[in-house]
């Protein structure tokens, strides 16, 4: 087969080129107007986010680590205060709890989605848990109705790191659904440019129906500021800028259309490579919708490096979404006695690997990407 050039893991060039002229224009209309930040097309874009995932309070903020921060702080936890995570997560999630004075209790993931249940969850909750943080790992949601029914059970707080799942629909045992990241007390998200909604820079944003909790949030992230110069508590300056919201306002008419093409380079994937005893292809959840952020497959620890250098061979970029479980990261060494492991970590981190997908694959990249997996199997 003929090698195609420039493979990306996600191609945001070609991607802005669809879209080029609107951009442009946008962004040329946040210079002219010298609004900044804050201002009208902030708000703007919360109140049209807001409206898409049908959730009462949107507030942008920096980045996805920053969204989980505020979420944090605006829960009133005291150091020494637990909060369960996932140990399988970007390190985001854990970090921002230790960074408080919190303590992570990490646990492990479900070995057929990778996010935690309440099974997993039960077992790790002390009179000092205060919160659990689910992750929707790689684009499909955690089971979120019976992490609720847990959180209810023991008076716990559920932020939900949602950086990774924005646009994905949760459908709960009654038939109801709502959109991944607003079914928690909060839930946070990160516009990355990577991320399923990418702005070209960073930016974040916190979600939640609680009015409270909105007021609370929106001054935690404005210093503390409950009027200009009045400072009610200690917060941080945490701001989407106009610039990236202008571009987040023209991209969010197509994040439906970018998850579906997600969902189709996924599932031809998954055509191709479930003829492979060798690859476990990414599982899906009936009760959640997956927008692939990752196609993360398992393969045999003993292939991956050796498949991973094939890949390349044939101008094919893979990644490992995470080589090592958050619990053996030098920064958490305090946070976990030493020795101990999770089984279903442990073994993830050795086998997932996760291939190129993004919105501007055509099927002869798919194919070409998924055959080169095939030969160096057969
Ligand atoms: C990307 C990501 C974050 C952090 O987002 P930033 O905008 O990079 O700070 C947090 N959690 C998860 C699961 C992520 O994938």
């Amino acid at each position: 087969m003929e090698q195609i050039a420039d493979i990306q893991m996600v191609d945001l060039k070609k991607q802005y080129a669809r879209i080029k002229s609107e951009i442009d224009q946008a962004v040329l209309d946040v210079i002219a107007s010298s609004r900044y930040i804050k201002g009208p097309v902030v708000q703007a874009f919360e109140e049209e986010l807001a409206h898409y995932l049908d959730v009462k309070h949107v507030i942008g903020c920096a980045n996805g680590t920053d969204a989980l921060q505020v979420a944090l702080m605006a829960l009133g936890l005291k150091p020494g205060d637990e909060v369960i995570v996932p140990s399988f997560t970007y390190v985001a999630t854990a970090e921002v709890i230790a960074l408080l004075g919190l303590t992570p209790v990490m646990i492990d993931v479900d070995p057929h989605h990778f996010n935690v249940t309440a099974n997993l969850i039960r077992p790790a909750i002390t009179p000092r848990t205060k919160a659990i943080v689910p992750v929707h790992l790689f684009g499909q949601t955690a089971p979120m109705e019976e992490i609720m029914d847990v959180a209810t059970e023991h008076g716990l707080y559920v932020i939900e790191d949602n950086a990774q799942a924005i646009g994905a629909d949760y459908t709960f045992s009654d038939g109801k659904s709502a959109k991944a990241g607003t079914i928690g007390h909060i839930g946070t998200t990160s516009f990355f440019p990577s991320k399923n909604l990418g702005c070209y820079g960073d930016g974040g944003a916190i979600f939640t129906n609680d009015d409270d909790l909105a007021a609370n949030l929106k001054m935690i992230a404005n210093h503390g500021q409950s009027k200009r110069y009045y400072h009610d508590r200690v917060g941080v300056n945490s701001r989407l800028d106009a610039m990236q919201a202008a571009i987040l306002r023209v991209k969010l008419p197509h994040l439906d259309d970018y998850c579906a093409r997600r969902r189709q380079v996924a599932n031809a994937y998954t055509v191709l490579l479930e003829t492979v005893d060798k690859i476990a292809p990414p599982q899906q959840v009936e009760y959640s919708s997956h927008v692939f952020h990752q196609f993360t497959m398992m393969v045999p620890a003993e292939d991956r490096s050796r498949l991973i250098d094939h890949l390349k061979q044939d101008g094919i970029p893979s990644m490992i979404y995470y080589p090592v479980p958050l619990y053996k990261q030098k920064a958490f060494v305090d946070h976990w006695p030493a020795g101990r492991e999770l089984p279903i970590t442990e073994q993830l981190c050795d086998t997932v690997m996760s291939l190129p997908i993004h919105t501007e694959m055509d099927e002869a990249l798919v194919t070409y990407i998924g055959s080169s997996v095939l030969r160096y199997f057969s």
